[in-house]
């Protein structure tokens, strides 16, 4: 099919989302949200628990857009926010004018995204209040956890521009002992530390629905106390979440 056509047809049907979650206060640190999840991603990483997002269709059942934005009115004093995850949510061409809207009735925005589709993440900066930002690996290593080539400079060209944007943020790394072991994960802190990220947080592997029977046979438990104090020295503000 050709490109522009295809683009053009992707700006005009209804966006594909996965489901929704109507209230949450662990989406985005100290608010309170409804989370909007789009189908759809283009990597296919190795500790990935919610594979059954990575494609790009919604499910049976799945919430339309349009009755989303009828039902915000109505969370008005009961939610502040609305976050949108996936998949990467930057697969869905409608996102800036979707974040749009969500404004226009009043409420905060935030992003959960690897920074897949770094000129789509560019329009939606403008538009977003707070950015989950995850990062997989040193940039030169991301293919051997997303299997995609290239993922490692399209990720490192949204971060370059969320520190641009000035919008808040807080990058994430998910952690397991196969894909990243200390000296990988001290090598990728000060990288970040040294491009400006100041908050960070370490997440440990939970294999509830991940695919890789060789991350889900390897019991990962904690990080050891050294490596944490190390992390979090390099930046103002460090959490580590455990797996639930
Ligand atoms: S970027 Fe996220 S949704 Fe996509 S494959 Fe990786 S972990 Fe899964």
């Amino acid at each position: 099919m050709d490109q522009a056509l295809h683009l053009h047809d992707e700006a005009r049907r209804p966006p594909r989302l996965a489901g929704l979650v109507p209230f949450s206060g662990c989406d985005w640190p100290g608010e309170l949200a409804c989370v909007v999840f789009i189908a759809g991603c283009p990597w296919r990483c190795r500790y990935c628990h919610n594979p059954e997002l990575q494609q790009r269709v919604a499910p049976p059942g799945a919430p339309q857009w349009d009755e989303i934005l009828g039902w915000l009115p109505t969370r008005r004093g009961l939610i502040d926010a609305v976050v949108f995850c996936g998949g990467d949510p930057l697969v869905e061409a409608r996102l800036p004018e979707m974040l749009a809207q969500v404004r226009a009735l009043g409420f905060k925005t935030a992003l959960h995204t690897g920074g897949a589709y770094p000129v789509r993440f560019a329009q939606c900066l403008p538009l977003l209040d707070w950015v989950g930002f995850d990062i997989k690996h040193d940039f030169a290593d991301y293919a051997g956890i997303t299997g995609v080539l290239n993922s490692g400079e399209a990720a490192r060209r949204s971060l370059d521009l969320l520190l641009a944007s000035g919008v808040a943020f807080e990058c994430r790394t998910t952690w397991h002992p196969i894909l990243q072991d200390n000296a990988a994960l001290l090598r990728l802190a000060d990288t970040l530390a040294t491009l400006g990220v100041r908050d960070y947080a370490l997440q440990c592997f939970r294999p509830t629905g991940c695919h890789d029977q060789e991350l889900v046979r390897q019991p990962v438990g904690l990080p050891d106390a050294q490596l944490l104090s190390a992390l979090a020295q390099r930046f103002d503000h460090f959490t580590l979440r455990e797996a639930a």
